[in-house]
């Protein structure tokens, strides 16, 4: 699955650094005071958005109160006490039949399960949720009854199962068939098989009817063994009308007639799969087409007014299977493969088997409208699902603890494939970002490790978050980077190879990685390395033996990231490792209990003035010495940033390397001095150096040609500005503006209103020029103004270049009347929904909260509406975390913190196992100690700064 989190940081701070929620709320007083004097959009847009929650929302239902002794609906004992079911009734092959009604917007269906029985029972206990069953029997291998009588089901909605009670015992080593017939609506959320809706130009709207079953939602759909370990073959039918199509995992095999004018779609055989990965649509789309060199027909399926979106994804997905065919050395098992984009859809994609289904805009590319970001996010979204297709549908994680094993290796690979079969994106400028991403929330002590327990639906649901996606992608990215490209190759080759249609665990990719491939177990040499070459790749990094699993366990079973800290004296580099920590200072009486236990396995490298190549060592003990082979001026660490740890240097250390950076900065890659600029930072929050060192290293930005480490530094600059607005701490704010529109004016004015450019100049416009607005920067202000107004007198008909359209929208907005014509036009757009899109509602929400006046707005919003915000995205969704973050981490005074911790509280029960609110909090408390720790260095060195540039222009006067 792509989470959707993704997007907004890909669209919003994909370019800015993890600390971008610094903010703050004014005094209540104040604050409505600023509302009165400056009608801004949030307040129209949260009206807004109160008219359509009241318009949609349901309320959620009382009364789910967890039952002491198991006790199923009608009162009598239900069999099975555990969340996860029992292991000794395995499903083989699933014969479902479905017949979704898209006017009564129900379904009804039936499905025989082939099933094994390893232990003498007369339960049979699996997972549905929200169906009403009709009836069910077990039969036995001849499919004859093994009762007359209908048989009793029982059912325990806490752990969403259901028990079916044979009179006869099911023998072990037998196999027999459950038969079940079951109803339900469909789903008017985004789970199970739900309800999708559309409108045409002509203004008709029109229905379908889709699925989305990860992690534990198939059992909405049909009753089954929902966990992963429990993969089977399915047959799927489906009945449908002769104005719509079916599609399901499988190609279609025939079509029959049954009479009432309905068709059935019989698709064949699937392989072996998890249940999660079932999915089937019924819908009116229209597709395109196209065949792989190997013969795999993918189509891209849309809503038949935006089939001419369609091509570019087309084009995309042959290319990308084309390349995971020849990185994984296995041919894509099934003859199709579907992409189809889903109108309502709440995160990015999903990788069902052979019928990927998509948000449209993560499908969706038009050439005259979409942006640079947008082609790159559709070209990653593919290559991420598709990945999948190996990682995750081919070889599954036995458990959800595990499911970085599917996330991290598809976040990883987007990178791999994208930059390989489209090098123009320079996909890979983008990685470092995932990791700053990924340290934000790792920094804080309430991450998890990787690997982290998760038995029920909602905890299953938060394992899909940045640790698994993307610290996930860093730590494999540093493990390539250790092994070599052809060892971590082979070595994943082999773990698709060995685990193909079944499951695995951490320990089993660590085994397949080290151990190298024998020539009984492959015929294709070309990816198969003999055990001494193998060895020597690993091995020589350090010349020493290195243990690969218990170096990988020191990345994903214990939470965090690591600080190296280097000195240097003479030749003798004194290296330690300690936990790095955002918000604990080392003399504080908590730091050694969170230090206490911690050690990682760390690959380091570093570079020198002396040695033009990297040098390797690995850091296994708390601290070390390394001897350099000359006298050196400087020492970088983490070369390219490829390790996943954080750098701090001694005083003279960091002063070496700001003068290098100041003299000559490319003696050091683009990757280098990106990642000197976030960890400065980076250690300023941790209270371990001073802003104003970290303020004098940036300032070599104003000859900085590469984009990364620019916007990176421009990245931190605007969050600080951002949360000193919030707080409205007038003359640092003035200080600030004035020092960033000097220092940074060459740049934004060289840059242009067009959508003219690379992927990644366009994304230094689009940075530039909103950043340019937001400081008021009067020849910004003019020219989106005047770029507004002639958009407005065309009736929205002028189209304007997309990079900037953001910007000009948010010029434009800041008078009445131009608001207004914004809300109609959105409006407008909205009307191909049913208004707005309820799927966008958290990023609404984010929207208005980043506001400086919206964020109280939203949190209001927030507590008011909190029932039906969890009705429509569950406790645990991509939906309910992304409106708990972007609300809360925008604040950054002790009174918020306890306001926020109050309104937690007073629903304790229902939140109490959420990570994202401790996540959230932790946040703001972060922002409440950078304010602290930093706000007078900042005044101090901004006022030094302007002062020094008065008497600079002075000279020159007199
Ligand atoms: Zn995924």
């Amino acid at each position: 699955m792509k989470a959707v989190e993704t997007t907004i940081q890909l669209k919003f701070s994909l370019q800015r650094p993890p600390i971008n929620q610094l903010t703050n709320q004014p005094s209540t007083k104040q604050h409505q005071k600023t509302i009165i004097c400056n009608p801004l959009p949030s307040m129209h847009l949260l009206v807004f958005i109160l008219l359509f929650l009241e318009s949609c929302c349901v309320q959620l239902s009382e009364g789910n109160s967890l039952a002491v002794e198991n006790l199923a609906t009608n009162g009598l004992p239900f069999p099975w006490s555990k969340v996860r079911l029992p292991n000794y009734i395995i499903p083989v092959h699933y014969h479902l039949l479905i017949h979704p009604n898209l006017t009564t917007l129900s379904f009804n269906g039936s499905v025989k399960i082939g099933i094994d029985v390893k232990n003498n029972t007369n339960w049979v206990v699996l997972h549905s949720k929200g169906l009403k069953i009709i009836s069910a029997t077990v039969l036995d291998e001849h499919e004859a009854h093994l009762s007359e009588r209908a048989l009793s089901v029982l059912e325990y909605p806490p752990h969403e199962q259901i028990a079916i009670f044979s009179p006869r015992i099911l023998t072990s080593g037998q196999k027999y068939y459950l038969y079940l017939e079951f109803k339900a609506a469909l789903n008017e959320g985004f789970f199970g098989f739900y309800k999708s809706t559309y409108k045409t130009k002509a203004g008709e709207t029109r229905v379908l009817a889709s699925t989305h079953f990860e992690p534990t939602s198939a059992r909405m759909a049909l009753p089954c063994f929902d966990e992963p370990i429990f993969k089977a073959n399915y047959t799927v039918r489906i009945r449908r009308g002769p104005s719509h199509i079916a599609l399901s995992n499988m190609p279609l095999e025939q079509t029959v007639e049954i009479g009432n004018g309905l068709l059935e779609d019989r698709f064949k055989v699937s392989v072996k799969m998890s249940s999660y990965l079932l999915a089937f649509v019924v819908c009116d789309f229209t597709a395109v087409s196209g065949l792989t060199d190997t013969g795999v027909n993918i189509s891209i399926y849309a809503a038949p007014e935006k089939w001419q979106q369609t091509h570019y994804a087309l084009e995309a997905a042959l290319r990308l299977l084309e390349f995971y065919e020849q990185y994984f050395n296995i041919l894509y098992p099934l003859p199709k493969l579907d992409l189809i984009a889903i109108p309502d859809f709440q995160s990015g994609a999903m990788e069902n088997w052979g019928l990927t289904t998509y948000r449209e805009t993560s499908l969706l590319y038009d050439p005259d409208i979409s942006s640079a970001s947008d082609k790159l996010w559709v070209t990653m979204v593919i290559g991420h699902e598709l990945a999948h297709q190996w990682f995750g549908n081919l070889v599954t994680m036995q458990w959800w603890n595990d499911i970085w094993l599917n996330e991290g290796f598809a976040r990883y690979m987007e990178f791999v494939s994208v930059a390989a079969v489209y090098p123009e994106l320079k996909v890979e400028d983008h990685f470092l970002d995932t990791c700053f991403g990924a340290i934000g929330r790792d920094s804080l002590n309430s991450s998890r490790p990787i690997s982290s327990v998760a038995e029920n639906p909602t905890q299953i649901k938060e394992m899909f978050d940045t640790v698994s996606y993307d610290k996930g992608a860093c730590i494999l990215h540093m493990l390539r980077n250790f092994l070599t490209d052809e060892v971590f190759q082979s070595g994943i080759i082999r773990y698709l190879q060995t685990f193909q249609y079944s499951n695995a665990r951490n320990e089993d990719l660590w085994d397949s990685l080290i151990k190298t491939c024998s020539e009984e177990e492959f015929t294709a040499g070309d990816y198969c390395y003999s055990s001494t070459q193998g060895t020597k790749n690993v091995y020589g990094f350090a010349g020493e033996h290195i243990d690969l699993r218990e170096m990988m366990h020191s990345w994903t079973q214990q939470k965090g990231i690591p600080l190296v800290t280097v000195k240097q004296q003479g030749r003798t580099l004194h290296i330690g490792q300690e936990r790095f920590l955002k918000i604990v200072l080392p003399q504080e009486p908590l730091w050694a209990a969170l230090q206490d236990g911690f050690l990682w396995h760390i690959p380091l490298t570093y570079k020198t003035s002396h040695s033009d190549h990297e040098i390797k060592h690995i850091l296994t003990t708390k601290s070390d010495e390394l001897e350099l082979d000359g006298d050196v001026d400087w020492v970088k660490l983490n070369t390219d940033m490829t390790g996943y740890y954080i750098v701090h240097y001694d005083e003279e250390g960091w002063a070496a390397l700001s003068k290098l950076l100041k003299e000559n900065h490319s003696a050091l890659s683009f990757r280098d001095r990106a990642s000197l600029v976030h960890n400065a930072f980076q250690l300023v929050t941790a209270g371990r150096l001073s802003l104003d060192k970290a303020l004098d290293l940036i300032t070599y930005l104003k000859s900085e040609t590469h984009n990364v480490p620019l916007l990176q530094g421009i990245g931190y600059l605007q969050s600080f500005y951002k949360l000193i607005e919030k707080r409205n701490i007038t003359d640092v704010k003035h200080d600030l503006k004035t020092y960033m529109l000097q220092y940074f004016r060459e740049v934004i004015d060289s840059q242009t209103w067009s959508d003219d450019g690379t992927v990644s100049d366009r994304k230094l416009r689009e940075e530039f020029l909103s950043l340019a607005c937001e400081l008021h920067y009067p020849p910004c202000l003019e020219k989106a103004q005047q770029l507004f107004l002639s958009w407005m007198e065309s009736s929205g008909r002028v189209s304007l270049p997309t990079d900037v359209s953001e910007t000009v929208y948010m010029v434009g907005a800041q008078h009445e009347t131009g608001w207004l014509f914004l809300l109609e036009k959105l409006l407008q757009l909205g009307m191909e929904g049913s208004l707005i899109k309820k799927q966008n509602l958290p990023t609404l929400i984010y929207m208005v909260a980043r506001n400086p006046v919206g964020h109280f707005l939203a949190w209001d919003f927030v507590k008011t509406h909190w029932k039906d915000l969890v009705a429509k995205f569950p406790l645990g969704s991509f939906g309910i975390r992304e409106i708990i973050v972007g609300t809360v981490t925008q604040f950054s005074s002790t009174e918020e913190l306890k306001e926020v911790k109050n309104f937690f509280g007073s629903i304790k029960e229902q939140v109490s196992q959420l990570r994202v609110i401790h996540v959230a909090t932790e946040n703001l408390e972060k922002n409440i100690v950078w304010l602290h720790r930093n706000l007078e260095t900042m005044r101090t060195w901004l006022q030094q700064r302007l002062n020094q540039k008065k008497s600079d222009q002075n000279k020159y006067i007199f």
